[in-house]
């Protein structure tokens, strides 16, 4: 829990020497409390000062980075809810190959895995993770395969075994990748803890019961080892809806540290899609740190990380493209000129459709604070005025040698305001849904000779 500059201050050794750069102790504290400051700034802080504060400043879900550059990060979550504040690390997806499968299918999966990609609003997704279970005998096939895995996608894996002479040899052949080992019991903790140290990989954690996932947990961090996922006893949906719910409470609202760490949830629902993806959905929607799904679906993925995006968006800021004319195709001076807003949704969509009807043209984006186009309408940001101004001020008139420009069929009422205020133009008021855009442009424009 936050301490307050009260509590800090009785801390610090209040001789108000200013060698932190604060005038007194009080000061320095309540810089403290803000995070604005470091305890390793008061060269005379007490050993005691240093650890309360460092527990203290300990995110309530730990962040776990995962790949050679650390660069996939889970955790460092603070709230339940995506309104209170933002959820900042998205659920990373992978997928599972098994040592058993076809050495075909094999190869097909990692290739399809590393060269997935998915376009969204203006952002490139990729598969986060590939799984690799030893479900055969040979531990050497598995850790061969992990090597195989992680040289083809490049992506950090989840080694998943039973044995844990099996996961020692795959842990050692893909060492630098940061991977996860999947999973240490109560009675292989100790001998899972030192290969994951050994090989700087990510632990997994399971246990029977929860009670047992604590203790274990509990006992890595008094071991000083926080490289730790939780990974759950789970039979049903409505188990994993409760559990990873009740555990992200309790590290959030009772910082119960041993609890305050990412998950990491397999997805074994054979070949029923629908199981597969409402497992998905409840990893994405709860707080799943990593999902693997059993098997490689383009499909199902873009569903999934469309839904994570969403999830993901912090709503405080909506995401948005810079306001400038964009020239979609390769428009002309006497191409169509089509005005919309810069909230990332509709542009895309919006040039998306333009590009779609086979006419090259000029989309203008005025600054709109990435609102769509009635809720920019209505707080003011996507007026006639406003987008007149933007026109003039982006030089639109020495661009073009067309004066028609065409304005979101919902915002009919700004055409009369947009005449006025860029003398010379023709406002034509085109369709509510960006879906009807390709017929607006073959039965109204192309008729106009535009
Ligand atoms: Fe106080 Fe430490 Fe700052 Fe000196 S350096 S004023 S002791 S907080």
């Amino acid at each position: 829990m936050a301490l307050t500059g009260l509590q800090i201050q009785k801390l610090l050794p209040k001789t108000n020497c200013r060698e932190c750069g604060s005038n007194t102790c009080m000061a320095f504290a309540m810089k403290l409390a803000a995070k604005k400051a470091e305890i390793a700034e008061c060269p005379y802080a007490s050993e005691e000062a240093i650890s309360v504060l460092g527990a203290a400043s300990e995110l309530p879900v730990r962040g776990i980075a995962l790949g050679p550059d650390r660069a996939l990060m889970l955790g460092e979550e603070t709230v339940l809810y995506r309104h209170e504040k933002t959820f900042f690390h998205q659920t990373a997806l992978a997928v599972n190959i098994n040592d058993t499968n076809p050495p075909g299918m094999i190869e097909e999966t990692l290739t399809a895995v590393r060269d997935y990609r998915l376009e969204r609003v203006g952002e490139t997704f990729l598969i986060d993770m590939v799984a690799v279970t030893h479900a055969g005998a040979d531990a050497n096939i598995f850790a061969a395969l992990a090597k195989r895995a992680w040289e083809t996608t490049g992506h950090p894996l989840i080694l998943r075994s039973a044995s844990p002479a099996a996961l020692k040899a795959a842990a050692s052949t893909v060492k630098g990748s940061r991977s996860v080992l999947s999973a240490a019991l109560p009675e292989t903790l100790d001998e899972l803890c030192i290969v994951a140290k050994e090989n700087d990989h990510v632990l997994a954690v399971t246990a029977p019961d929860l009670d047992d996932l604590f203790r274990c947990a509990s006992k890595l961090r008094e071991a000083g080892f926080h490289d730790i996922l939780l990974q759950f006893p789970i039979s049903s949906l409505a188990e994993e809806f409760q559990t990873n719910s009740a555990v992200r409470r309790a590290a959030l609202k009772d910082t119960v540290k041993p609890l305050g760490y990412p998950f990491l949830r397999f997805l074994n629902h054979g070949n029923d899609l629908l199981e597969i993806a409402a497992g998905a959905i409840t990893e994405i929607d709860k707080y799943g740190g990593i999902c693997v799904l059993p098997a490689f679906d383009p499909a199902l993925m873009a569903a999934l990380m469309t839904l994570r995006l969403n999830i993901y968006t912090d709503p405080q800021k909506p995401i948005q493209v810079e306001p400038k004319v964009y020239p979609i195709g390769e428009p002309r001076t006497d191409s169509p000129v089509f005005v919309t807003t810069n909230f990332s949704l509709t542009y895309f969509t919006v040039s998306g459709e333009i590009e779609n009807s086979g006419t090259s043209g000029w989309l203008v984006v005025p600054e709109c604070e990435g609102m769509s186009v009635l809720t920019a309408w209505a707080a003011g940001k996507f007026s006639g005025a406003s987008i007149a101004k933007f026109v003039k001020e982006v030089g639109l008139e020495n661009q073009v040698s067309t004066r028609e420009i065409v304005i979101p069929g919902y915002v009919t009422q700004i055409s009369g305001e947009l005449e006025e205020n860029l003398p010379g133009w023709k406002v034509l008021v085109g369709p509510q849904d960006a879906a009807d855009i390709e017929s607006f442009i073959k039965t109204v424009l192309s008729k106009r000779k535009v």
